[in-house]
């Protein structure tokens, strides 16, 4: 059984491995220097079990898919009425950089994009936490749902840093509005190491089998988030997590997930299991071409769409 699932694993990425569509993304180096034709694919069952194949350990930058599991854990710090407060759920239809707030309470959209992700990162360990606090918290919050101790790629936050024009503007934005109390530099500097932080197809699996459990790590059997903020998680990766691509998502492939720009992509089957795969060429919503093949080919061929009878 072990065993024909794994080979399972291994002929869907050799049915998508022809397939050099998209392109890298440019900043920082190490995702313009990744090697495009890297492919890989886990899934942690809900038991803890996992399946994997191709470059399944090799470690990459999470970027954007950091946004789902930080809101989780910031979820489970304040509760879902005070966090809905500073940011709403309502998918935007917008590109994840865009500079927007909704025109009347001037909160975020929701915390999927930038805008959100910036204010849910600045909220982490409470209203006077310090840059330090929150970046330690982060990695030590990323490293309890991986079930190991995630470090960083220092260089590729850096230069991220340097060129993050983009994200300051939206972090200035914020302020301006009075979203956000903190200095946009800070949490601009923050926010981009929590998208550096370093993990492997398999710990994204297992983060997401932690979302598909309602919060309880099946590995190391924690329970890292409570059953209420692991719902939020899903049910807003569900509608925002693919951007500009959510609702074409949903309805072909029709799993709560999220997309990095390293080439990440996060899924998870409520009460079954985490997936996971890699592949650094991009479409142009910043989602992973070869990893969405393997979504959509798993979702069709295993019956995972949500709102199939199984
Ligand atoms: N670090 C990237 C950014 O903030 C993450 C974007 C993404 O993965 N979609 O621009």
């Amino acid at each position: 059984m072990t065993r024909s699932f794994a080979e399972y694993l291994s002929s869907t990425l050799d049915a998508v491995r022809e397939d050099s569509g998209g392109e890298v993304h440019a900043v920082p180096s190490a995702l313009a220097e990744a090697d495009p034709d890297r492919l890989g694919v886990a899934l942690c069952t809900t038991e803890g079990e996992i399946f994997d194949s191709g470059d399944s350990e090799h470690e990459m930058t999470i970027q954007s898919v950091a946004k789902a599991f930080v809101y989780a854990l910031v979820l489970d710090e304040y509760g879902v009425e005070e966090v809905m407060e500073r940011v709403d759920v309502e998918p935007s239809g917008e590109a994840f950089d865009v500079l927007s707030v909704e025109p009347e309470t001037k909160r975020p959209r929701n915390p999927m994009i930038n805008a959100g992700a910036l204010v849910v990162h600045g909220m982490v360990g409470g209203p006077s936490s310090s840059w330090e606090d929150r970046d330690r918290l982060v990695l030590e919050g990323l490293s309890r749902l991986a079930g190991r101790e995630l470090s960083l790629d220092e260089q590729a936050a850096e230069e991220e840093l340097a060129a993050a024009h983009r994200n300051l503007a939206i972090a200035h934005m914020l302020r301006g509005e009075g979203v956000m109390e903190d200095d946009p530099r800070d949490v601009v500097q923050g926010y981009i190491r929590q998208c550096s932080v370093l993990v492997t197809t398999c710990d994204l699996a297992v983060m997401a089998a932690t979302l598909a459990t309602g919060g309880r790590q099946p590995v190391t059997g924690e329970r890292v988030l409570s059953v209420a903020s692991s719902r939020q998680a899903l049910s807003v990766m569900t509608t925002c997590g693919m951007y500009d691509s959510a609702g074409d998502w949903m309805s072909e492939i029709g799993i709560p997930a999220k997309s990095g720009v390293s080439g990440v992509l996060v899924g998870a089957i409520p009460g079954r299991f985490g997936l996971a795969t890699y592949s650094p060429r991009l479409d142009r919503h910043g989602t992973s071409t070869r990893g969405r093949a393997v979504f959509e080919r798993m979702s069709r061929e295993l019956d995972l769409h949500l709102l199939t009878d199984p």
